[in-house]
């Protein structure tokens, strides 16, 4: 409908990465946003209070936090999604509306999808109001193709890791994902994935690997920690391991989408992300990850503000260990919240989980 679109998350990402997060998630705090709820929030809305974006350095001429014209938000990962962007309604006198979906999702029935589905259509009548533009489905189903294409290719990239050495690792999909975040439904993205495919599936052809004589290969379950991707990637390369797969890279894979049924197919997609599965949904997922990736271990990333995806607190890497005879390892830490996190211990931890794969 011709919107361009900022995501705030995207936002939380970057002041994660940057490790600026640190320095306002207690201004949110200081207005009654808990630090035990979402650190992208309160890093974001802190950020905001304190008038400072690191997109200003990235992008000259950008100074600050859009001001949207409507606000758009989707339960299907939280409810802080809802909380974060009602803050901005408030601010800035922008409506805001969103869809209410479903959470702990077996089978994905008709009925969750109908629902989904009408309650995308209904944003329509506000956004065409807003926009000042008619709802085009021809328009919907061109873009709804890029997303299509741009979600096979992104697939395609992270399946190379499955080749042993694997030519790239999850501390490398933290950063290509960018396009398939931020730009799916654009020709861009697809352009990019169309670049990087091949080169990774040469690389992986040669035997070009991410990390020099990979001898471990693991899963990565749960947020990255933002400000540590570094000093984490360097820290399993050192080990001869080899972060091959995670749930959170494969989140922007979306093949259900289907041109010719578009409200349909897209409330299937988003209804059968892991993030809003059962417990039993998402074992049985991660055990195809672990057959397809060739994986030794399972490390799960207890992300302090982001229960919704932190997986270890309800006995899941217990369950898969006993059943598939495969080692885990639970790291405490956040996402944004480097106060949550301790390298010392978490370097300990990983140095001796790596150490049981050679006994
Ligand atoms: S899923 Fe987690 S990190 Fe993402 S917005 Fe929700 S609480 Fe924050």
């Amino acid at each position: 409908m011709g919107f361009l679109v900022y995501f705030p998350e995207n936002h939380g990402a970057m002041l994660g990465a940057t490790r600026m997060s640190t320095d306002f998630i207690p201004v949110a705090n200081a207005i009654g946003y808990s630090p035990e709820i979402c650190s992208y929030l309160t890093s974001d809305v802190g950020a905001y209070l304190k008038k400072q974006t690191p997109l200003a350095k990235a992008y000259p001429g950008i100074e600050s936090i859009p001001k949207p014209d409507v606000l758009v938000f989707n339960t299907n990962q939280c409810r802080d999604v809802y909380d974060w962007f009602a803050f901005y309604g408030r601010e800035f006198k922008a409506p805001v509306i969103g869809i209410q979906t479903h959470r702990n999702v077996g089978t994905v029935t008709d009925a969750h999808i109908r629902s989904v589905a009408e309650q995308m259509k209904a944003l329509i009548p506000t956004l065409a109001k807003i926009s000042n533009k008619k709802f085009d489905e021809t328009e919907l189903k061109r873009v709804l193709a890029l997303s299509l294409e741009c979600s096979i290719l992104w697939r395609k990239v992270l399946e190379t890791a499955a080749s042993a050495p694997s030519p790239l690792t999850f501390f490398d999909g933290t950063i290509q994902m960018g396009p398939a975040v931020v730009m799916r439904g654009t020709q861009q993205a697809v352009d990019y994935y169309k670049l990087l495919l091949p080169e990774l599936e040469e690389r992986a052809r040669n035997k070009s690997a991410a990390v020099p004589d990979e001898k471990y290969r693991f899963y990565w379950d749960g947020m990255p920690v933002w400000g540590k991707l570094r000093p984490l990637s360097e820290l399993f390369a050192s080990l001869k391991s080899c972060v091959v797969a995670s749930t959170y890279c494969n989140s922007w894979v979306f093949e259900a989408f289907n041109p010719d049924d578009p409200f349909n197919s897209m409330a299937k997609a988003y209804l059968e992300l892991f993030i809003v599965r059962s417990d039993e949904v998402k074992e049985q997922y991660i055990e195809r990850m672990i057959s397809k990736f060739k994986v030794n271990g399972l490390i799960f990333h207890d992300s302090k503000s982001c229960p919704n995806n932190t997986n270890s607190r309800y006995g899941m890497p217990q369950r898969l260990q006993e059943r598939l005879k495969i080692p885990t390892l639970t790291i405490s830490g956040d996402l944004n919240d480097l106060r949550c996190y301790s390298e010392e211990q978490t370097k300990t931890a990983i140095e001796a989980f790596v150490e049981q794969m050679t006994m």
